[in-house]
């Protein structure tokens, strides 16, 4: 099963992607992730990428693209992947596209997270995660059960991103909007996009996201009429 999970910064791409990943036991691929991998480790790409990401603008597509081919053809994707942060730009759907024809495979579902921008600020400005296992948390909608302990791993070090500041959340939500809400019509148009509230609490966007991936869910559009 391959499946893209669309959305806006904060939609809650990560948190789902995760959670698929254990469920289903397909690999989690998150260019931001990987990004900031390549940033700690001060690699080419990594140098390349810190300022941009700092100013919350998007990495060049050839660097990403490039990226995720080399992470697609290893073996943890052989029973499929959710892509939680890709595509982000029409060109890099289109590259996906001919990625996954050429190797034979094709993508399951598109999945929209609708969040307001309202509510992705307060979601970006309140998330930090375990230093040592990576478990996302949130000041409001998810603290660890004992206070300052990773419930995962029982980590006691969190950190926040950098870009996960006020002035920086604007840019990435204009890059959004500009960039990569144009990819909802083109899966539309293949007709693969299924759209969940990603307003309600995650048991609830996870339970729309299984009732999708068990066949049915909601595609776009306003909701037939009753006759
Ligand atoms: P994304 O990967 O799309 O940027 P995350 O999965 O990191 O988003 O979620 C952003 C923040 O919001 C995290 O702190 C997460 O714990 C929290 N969060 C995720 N889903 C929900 C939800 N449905 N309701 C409330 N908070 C959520
Ligand atoms: P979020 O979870 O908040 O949506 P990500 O972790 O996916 O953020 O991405 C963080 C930053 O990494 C982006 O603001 C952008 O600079 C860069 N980035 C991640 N994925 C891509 C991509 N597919 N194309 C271009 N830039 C990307
Ligand atoms: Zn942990």
């Amino acid at each position: 099963m391959n499946l893209i999970l669309l959305g806006p910064p904060g939609a809650g791409k990560g948190t789902q992607a995760k959670r698929l990943e254990d469920r289903y036991g397909i690999a989690q691929i998150s260019t931001g992730d990987m990004l900031r991998a390549e940033v700690k480790s001060g690699s080419a790409i990594g140098r390349e990428a810190k300022a941009i990401m700092e100013r919350g603008e998007l990495v060049p597509d050839a660097i990403i693209t490039a990226m995720l081919a080399a992470r697609v053809a290893r073996p943890d994707c052989a029973q499929g992947f959710v892509l939680d942060g890709f595509p982000r730009t029409v060109p890099q759907a289109e590259a996906l596209d001919l990625m996954l024809r050429e190797k034979g495979l094709a993508l399951d579902h598109v999945i929209e997270l609708q969040v307001d921008d309202a509510a992705l600020v307060e979601r970006i400005s309140g998330r930090f995660t375990c230093a040592r296992c990576g478990e996302g948390y949130h000041d409001r909608f998810k603290r660890p059960r004992t206070p300052g302990v990773c419930d995962v791993c029982g980590g006691t070090e969190f950190v926040r991103r950098a870009d996960d500041k006020a002035e920086t959340v604007k840019a990435r939500l204009d890059a959004y909007h500009r960039q990569t809400a144009p990819l909802l019509p083109y899966y539309a148009a293949q007709g693969k996009l299924r759209v969940v509230d990603g307003m309600a609490p995650m048991e609830e966007v996870a339970r729309q996201i299984d009732a999708i991936l068990e066949g049915g869910g909601r595609a776009p559009g306003p909701p037939p009429t009753q006759t």
